[in-house]
């Protein structure tokens, strides 16, 4: 974990809204965001102990925070949370869409359900709550927004086309909303994370998950705190230029 300056808080009096935050590489931005003195709003799908204990930890750090239980997938509901986020915090200065799932096989066997449940739940979800914050980033002039894609979304990866694709989309959903959005003052980016140890990565069969760690040049998985500090720059004023862009957090790999 980078050493944090008790001086310097970098996002001091904002507000971030996260969807998918209850663990993994979520919590980690929510607690690094928390850390820089940033209030946090954030979504996961259920109210569970897992939530109220990420909850707990955010406001221990002496921040603004609040759980919602949401599924990322569904348009109506991204509205009314923004709108509930809205009236508890004030506004929202940042936006990240990380909430994401995995139904992996070999495109000849992928049925329906399995493309469907990953669109909507890693591509729509960023278009349902970026579609939902523009009008308060637009109005207050200012906003960012971060997109978690991933290096398949940039590479490809056999028996992960529906996910691949998901990922590409929201990296060309960014890239269109910094061009249409940047005379506003909003900027749009996203971070490719490679191999990152996380619940989702657990999941791999043990042979999948070492092949992986052999193509990282680095040799070894990144962390949920290496994805949240390349998330925390574009985050920040210290991205005040950069809109459009592709962060890529994989220890060499792509
Ligand atoms: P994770 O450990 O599986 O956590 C995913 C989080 O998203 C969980 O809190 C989960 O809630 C929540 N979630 C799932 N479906 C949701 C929905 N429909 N609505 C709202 N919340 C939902 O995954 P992770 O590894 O932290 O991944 C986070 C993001 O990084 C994803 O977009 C993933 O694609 C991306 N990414 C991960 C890696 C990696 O190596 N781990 C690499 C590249 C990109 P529950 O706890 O209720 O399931």
């Amino acid at each position: 974990m980078y050493a944090h300056s008790n001086t310097i808080m970098i996002l001091q009096g904002k507000t971030a809204l996260i969807t998918g935050a209850g663990r993994g590489i979520g919590r980690a931005i929510a607690l690094c965001f928390a850390r820089e003195g940033c209030n946090v709003a954030f979504t996961d799908l259920e109210l569970s102990d897992q939530v109220r204990a990420t909850e707990s930890e955010l406001l221990a750090l002496g921040i603004q925070a609040k759980a919602y239980a949401a599924d990322a997938a569904h348009f109506n509901a991204a509205q009314t949370i923004v709108e509930q986020v809205q009236a508890d915090f004030g506004t929202i200065d940042i936006l990240v869409n990380n909430a994401g799932i995995t139904r992996d096989g070999l495109l000849l066997r992928m049925n329906e359900q399995q493309w469907d449940d990953v669109i909507s739940v890693n591509l729509k979800s960023a278009f349902n709550y970026t579609h939902a914050v523009i009008p308060i980033m637009m109005r207050a002039r200012r906003g960012s927004i971060i997109s978690i894609a991933s290096v398949v979304g940039l590479a490809g990866n056999p028996g992960q086309a529906n996910y691949a694709a998901s990922k590409a989309g929201i990296i060309a959903l960014m890239k269109s909303i910094a061009k249409e959005l940047g005379p506003r003052g909003l900027r749009a980016n996203a971070v490719a994370p490679g191999y990152i140890d996380t619940d989702m990565t657990q999941a791999l069969p043990q042979q999948v998950r070492d092949s992986f760690i052999e193509r990282i040049p680095m040799h070894r998985a990144g962390t949920t705190d290496e994805v949240a500090q390349a998330v925390l720059f574009l985050a920040s004023d210290m991205s005040s230029y950069i809109s459009g862009q592709v962060l890529a957090i994989d220890g060499a790999m792509n």
